[in-house]
């Protein structure tokens, strides 16, 4: 496995590859991987001939009172991960190296970032369709693999790809979670014991949603409430959003009589955790 930190490096040997008639498979993260991460760097091992992950954290998808410079980092760790996990090159740039100046170029999406997180994190998904425009255009990938667990982000990244004609197939991939419910997430990391015991609230409180809606409990108020309720039960939790939105369009709506996502955004202490269920089918 190569470990690359320049643009001019990577784009190099990238084009190599697809020079050789090689397919391309790309999986974006900010780093400290989990188990999450392995699931896609293997989904993309199983399905081209190159692997490439990069290994970034992208501070224009952060806000100003976000989380940028505590994120965890351990790259050292996380190449002996993709070093096990097969993958051919990690790309590993530094800040300086994405951004050498003031950035002048930005990618945006219309609607689909209006709600949910896009509400919360203003900015956040113009810096994760900038990133990930500049990886694709560095690394040309026939496909990129993102998780079902950021499905907005998912969204924004079918919907700009599509929008800007890129040539990459975007792979959604599971969400991946630790044996009580909870999605793995770099996150995590930030969580004492006691708070990891208290953020079992969220996958039970969409638990609970679920049931009530296999009991034909249609109305988002009511599963809102449901989630909010149960949440409200643990001490160091407390809701930032629920919202039950349209699976496609990403908006709100009052019942459920068409494909839909409940989706919730968490603080458990200091740390925001955000967790989802679709609803396919049986409206
Ligand atoms: P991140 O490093 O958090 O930016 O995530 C990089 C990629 O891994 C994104 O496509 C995420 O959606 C995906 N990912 C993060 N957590 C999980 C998980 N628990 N299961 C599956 N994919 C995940």
């Amino acid at each position: 496995m190569i470990t690359l930190k320049t643009v001019q490096e990577t784009r190099e040997i990238t084009e190599s590859w697809i020079k050789q008639g090689l397919k391309i498979g790309f999986v974006p993260t900010m780093g400290c991987l989990h188990d999450g991460h392995v699931s896609l760097i293997k989904r993309a091992r199983s399905e081209n001939d190159k692997v490439v992950v990069s290994i970034f954290v992208n501070p224009i998808q952060f806000g100003p009172n976000e989380d940028f410079e505590r994120y965890p980092r351990d790259l050292g760790r996380d190449c002996l991960i993709c070093e096990k996990t097969e993958a051919d090159l990690v790309f590993a740039p530094s800040v300086d190296e994405m951004f050498p100046c003031h950035n002048l170029a930005f990618v945006d999406i219309k609607e689909l970032g209006d709600y949910l997180c896009g509400a919360k994190r203003p900015g956040h998904f113009r810096g994760v369709c900038t990133i990930v425009s500049k990886f694709f255009n560095i690394i040309r990938p026939d496909r990129a693999y993102f998780g079902e667990k950021d499905f907005q982000q998912l969204a924004i990244i079918q919907q700009m790809t599509l929008g800007l004609s890129f040539s990459t197939q975007i792979v959604a991939c599971p969400t991946v979670r630790e044996s009580d419910g909870l999605a793995l997430s770099s996150r995590n990391s930030y969580l004492s014991d006691v708070e990891r015991r208290a953020a079992r609230v969220i996958p039970k409180s969409l638990d609970l949603a679920r049931n009530a809606l296999a009991g034909g409990e249609r109305d988002a108020t009511t599963l809102k409430n449901i989630i909010i309720q149960k949440v409200a039960t643990e001490p160091l939790a407390m809701v930032d959003y629920i919202e039950v939105v349209d699976a496609t369009l990403l908006k709100p709506i009052p019942r459920i009589d068409r494909p839909a996502i409940v989706a919730v955004a968490v603080f458990i202490g200091e740390t925001r955790l955000i967790d989802h269920f679709l609803i396919e089918e049986g409206f």
